[in-house]
């Protein structure tokens, strides 16, 4: 998924942990924003980029765990904005959700069914193109957008 999916998928995350009153402050919200969105900067570093550590679920639970001696709500915000994030990234391609122990993808791959890109050799900017072609992906877009739009409205 795209940043601004990510970022509408998070503040949703924010706002259920904040109505539980895990989240109650400035620095809660960039915690789940910053690893929400954040995860993605190893599309500079890595190509496929959903194969890096920042990509494997056990890497923010192993996060969350050390945070957990500062304080328990750090273990619930990085362990939640995470697989939020890797929850978004199994609809469009797929996750490692197993790594390192196995390397086996799993998602729905809406995208990556019908995909002739190749993760190893394309360009990034090929798979936006793609991406934003997809009525399918816009769709679930506008309803994160309409979804925060709501949840900030209440
Ligand atoms: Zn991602």
């Amino acid at each position: 998924m795209m940043p601004e999916a990510h970022f509408a998928f998070s503040l949703i995350i924010w706002n259920l942990l904040h109505r539980i009153g895990i989240a109650s402050d400035y620095l809660s919200l960039f915690i789940v924003l910053g690893i929400g969105v954040g995860i993605d900067i190893d599309v500079i570093f890595v190509k496929p980029h959903r194969i890096s550590f920042l990509h494997y679920p056990l890497t923010w639970i192993i996060v969350g765990l050390i945070f957990s001696f500062l304080s328990v709500e750090y273990t619930y915000m990085i362990i939640a904005s995470s697989l939020g994030h890797f929850i978004l990234d199994s609809i469009d391609w797929s996750v490692y959700w197993l790594a390192p122990f196995s390397m086996r993808n799993f998602g729905l791959k809406i995208q990556e069914k019908n995909s002739k890109l190749d993760p190893h050799s394309d360009k990034l900017v090929d798979f936006i193109k793609e991406y934003y072609k997809d009525m399918r992906m816009i769709l679930i877009e506008m309803t994160l957008l309409i979804m925060v739009l709501m949840i900030c409205i209440i």
